[in-house]
């Protein structure tokens, strides 16, 4: 009988590369599929990834998807709900499977695997989620999930015999014993956190996400990743900036330059500030006062360069900087 072939939802943590180690030791072909976070710079390769050099390891080759503007879409209204903070956790799940289903299409796999344990997360891995999040996914059953296989339903990879029932696990709980001590049997010793979210568990992001998905409408992966660096400040109900803090931020929006509707650049020793939005004056003298805050100077005589998608259309002065109640009070 030909050898199974599988693709492994993969993230790097402990869960899905036991999962790994699991279907490897029945000699199954596996393909890792990991999903990239638009929090991620747009020219972020994910093989400097920690998880990439894990998969490396245990000889799992990684098939990367950078998430885009569907799973924004999804992310802002998500059908289950948040859990925790803004995390959709139950609907990115769906995603995720969705997905790699298209992937086990395109190739041919026989399934698609996860390192899903039964009653690990309150939300997503009750049993009765893990049998909704199948229905939803599309692909009932073809969904394995190894570590606790034995007490669900079989699926028809095992039914068929490609897959042996016999040699999956039966994990159930939010204890990870179990899996360490796989861990151990296998020689693996360095695995992610199995306790991290994702940055939309994160106290700060995730505000800043909330108030993104609250005033803007046009939402794409540069503003997500826009959300991990500067000083965030809403300036009005349509326009927010963005406070760089160095010159790594400094360059990330250079880099960018014609995809922000408008960036105030110093001509002098000061940070730059990237609007979203339409912008209107009352924005600009807010986004000038910041300036003069983090820079600590004013006066007219202290130039700034404002450019839309970066084409200079005006050159302005440093107004006063704005007072700390203020800047309290636009501070996201
Ligand atoms: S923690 Fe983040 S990446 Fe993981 S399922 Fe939830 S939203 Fe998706």
């Amino acid at each position: 009988m030909p050898a199974a072939r599988g693709i492994l939802l993969y993230s790097g943590g402990l869960d899905s590369v036991i999962a790994a180690k699991v279907l490897f030791a029945q000699n199954i072909e596996l393909t890792g599929f990991q999903c990239i976070l638009p929090f991620y710079p747009p020219d972020f390769d994910p093989e400097t990834l920690p998880s990439a050099d894990l998969a490396r390891r245990i000889g799992l080759e990684v098939s990367y998807h950078r998430l885009g503007r569907d799973y924004i879409d999804l992310a802002r209204n998500p059908p289950h709900g948040y859990g925790k903070r803004m995390n959709p956790c139950v609907d990115c799940k769906i995603h995720f499977i969705r997905k790699a289903a298209e992937l086990m299409r395109e190739t041919g796999a026989d399934f698609v695997a996860t390192g899903e344990v039964v009653g690990q997360r309150p939300m997503s891995q009750m049993k009765h989620m893990l049998n909704h999040i199948v229905k939803e996914s599309g692909i009932e059953g073809r969904l394995l999930r190894p570590l606790s296989a034995q007490i669900l339903k079989p699926t028809i990879p095992e039914e068929t015999g490609l897959v042996d029932r016999a040699r999956l696990l039966n994990i159930s709980g939010r204890g990870r014993g179990i899996q360490m001590a796989l861990a151990r049997e296998y020689g693996i010793t360095q695995y992610e956190s199995p306790s991290g979210g994702c940055l939309f568990t994160d106290v700060g992001i995730s505000r800043r996400v909330r108030d993104l998905f609250d005033h803007h409408a046009d939402i794409d992966a540069l503003d997500m990743f826009f959300l991990t660096i500067g000083r965030h400040f809403r300036l009005t109900g349509e326009v927010k900036a963005i406070v760089s803090r160095n010159e790594k931020e400094n360059n990330e929006f250079g880099k960018y330059i014609d995809r922000i509707d408008y960036l105030l650049e110093p001509q002098f020793r000061g940070p730059l500030i990237a609007l979203k939005g339409d912008s209107d004056p009352t924005a600009i003298d807010r986004a000038r006062a910041l300036m003069a805050r983090y820079s600590k100077l004013t006066g007219a005589d202290y130039r700034i360069r404002l450019l839309r998608r970066g084409q200079i259309v005006s050159e302005l002065g440093l107004p006063d900087p704005v007072s700390d109640i203020e800047l309290e009070a636009m501070r996201i």
